[in-house]
């Protein structure tokens, strides 16, 4: 056998500080040449080791040996037979803690780059038009079922039953189906055309989408039941944001990042001139969190023209839950990371708006429930830093609008919806599953696929009778 390559092939990357100006896509994704050095890193291991590191069970090596056979339309068939969404896994997916971490190759050298090769797969697809649809049920079963809420967990899940040969609807608050992926995820990270190709693929299995329809105030999940769907997925995700609960958080100038993100992403202000969206953009952002949301919206602020852009992060840079591709991202673009930094207090000027953050210096103690060392105050650390934006990013719970108009739901201390059955997404109510962030609370895009993805398995069981 000839002498793998133990390093993986390197992507093009837009130049950091000409993209740090710029709305366009980071990452640029391989050339046929590329993906298929790459794919001849895979050594086929018998064992398929990266399939039991994803959620939805991709048939890995069978998309990596077909790149490397020139093969793509099988390449595409066979990834989109369990993905419905590769092109958004492949940008936005942590391969690094999933597929690409049980990759043979991992004890010797670099994991093959499973997450580029899905990405060069579905670029190469929508690229050359070759969508092959696969083969949905010939007979309809003539059951019917609602999916509330068009995140990945709602979309996995309404492409699987339609697969399945259900009667899918498919419900969404807003006037854009996605979810996080069209109004958080922004656009230099996951182009939105990437995700309505992705969206119309879904339409094109025949799932029926309606739009500004939020269920609890059009209809009722009960409605739904008693009006002729037999089931009902939730993947209503986990919309409402976690305030720090500290004075002066009602001052002008500051926003929860899901506004913010909002704005930017759903309300194009990404495309100024084109859209003047209403957003305080600011010389001076502090952007409070340490996660995948923190470093976007820090990253979209010096995008729109910020000079000065801080992320203030209560523990150290190893307990920050981003992926460590973006917090590198975030740095080269000048990002400036203010660790073991805690809030205390919001000042703000004559006219309530925001002109500075009293914070604390932290050390790490002991660990705590979450595993990671617990931050503790600095004694007599306190100090000002000069800020006209702070953006909060401290992570979200669900709306509890589902859970209130709902009879026989049940609710967590946090907001998420009580299971029934975790493995199936069974709900304590009968007819009724869930899955995504509105169970686990704000976690990732494969996690609520692969949850959408059981659910309709157990909603095509329990509908077969
Ligand atoms: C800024 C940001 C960056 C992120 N980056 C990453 C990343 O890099 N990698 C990663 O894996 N994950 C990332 N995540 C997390 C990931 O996006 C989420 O875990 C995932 O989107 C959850 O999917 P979901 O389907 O459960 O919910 P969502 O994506 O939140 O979708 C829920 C949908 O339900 C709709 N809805 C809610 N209530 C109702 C109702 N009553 N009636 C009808 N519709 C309703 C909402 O409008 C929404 O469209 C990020 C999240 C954010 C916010």
């Amino acid at each position: 056998m000839a002498k793998v390559n133990l390093n993986r092939v390197s992507m093009p990357r837009q130049d950091p500080k000409t993209r740090a100006r710029n709305f366009n896509e980071v990452a640029l994704g391989y050339s046929l040449e590329q993906a298929q050095e790459e794919a001849s890193r895979c050594i086929q291991c018998p064992k398929h080791a990266c399939v039991e590191g994803c959620p939805v069970e991709v048939d890995i090596n069978g998309f990596i040996k077909a790149i490397g056979d020139g093969d793509m339309p099988e390449a595409v068939r066979i990834l989109k037979s369990k993905n419905s969404l590769p092109g958004i896994c492949g940008r936005v997916c942590p391969q690094e803690t999933q597929c690409e971490s049980t990759c043979s190759l991992v004890k010797k050298g670099a994991p093959i780059a499973i997450g580029r090769l899905e990405r060069f797969v579905t670029d190469w697809e929508q690229a050359n038009k070759s969508t092959e649809l696969p083969t949905v049920q010939t007979t309809p079963t003539g059951k019917r079922v609602a999916v509330v809420g068009s995140g990945p967990a709602g979309l996995t899940a309404a492409a699987d039953l339609a697969k399945f040969g259900h009667s899918v609807t498919l419900f969404e608050a807003l006037h854009v189906a996605g979810g996080v992926l069209m109004y958080g995820i922004p656009e230099f990270r996951l182009p939105k055309e990437i995700v309505q190709g992705e969206v119309e693929y879904v339409t094109s299995l025949g799932v029926d989408l309606q739009l500004d329809s939020v269920v609890g105030k059009i209809t009722t999940v009960d409605e739904l039941l008693e009006n002729g769907y037999q089931a009902v997925f939730l993947g209503t995700g986990a919309g409402l944001p976690i305030f720090l609960n500290i004075p002066g958080e009602n001052l002008n100038g500051i926003y929860s990042a899901n506004e913010f993100l909002t704005r930017v992403n759903l309300m194009k202000a990404y495309l100024f001139p084109e859209y003047d969206t209403p957003v305080k953009v600011g010389k001076r952002v502090a952007v409070i969190g340490g996660g995948n949301v923190a470093m976007d919206s820090a990253r979209c602020t010096l995008r729109l023209g910020a000079e000065e852009v801080y992320i203030v992060y209560r523990r150290s840079e190893a307990e920050m839950p981003a992926r460590r591709e973006e917090v590198e991202n975030a740095k080269e673009e000048g990002i400036e990371f203010k660790l073991l930094t805690n809030p205390k207090r919001f000042i703000g000027n004559e006219q309530n708006w925001v002109v500075g953050m009293e914070c604390y210096e932290m050390e790490l103690g002991e660990p705590d429930d979450s595993g990671r060392r617990r931050p503790v105050v600095k004694e007599g650390s306190a100090f000002i830093i000069d800020v006209d934006v702070v953006i909060v990013a401290l992570g979200t719970t669900p709306n509890p609008l589902i859970a209130s108009t709902t009879k026989g739901l049940e609710t967590t201390r946090q907001g998420t919806l009580v299971m029934g059955e975790e493995a199936t997404g069974k709900t304590v109510k009968p007819q009724v599953w869930a899955g995504g962030d509105v169970i686990t609370g704000a976690a990732t895009v494969i996690s609520a696929m692969g949850a959408g993805k059981r659910a309709a398995a157990d909603i095509d069981a329990y509908l077969r009778g």
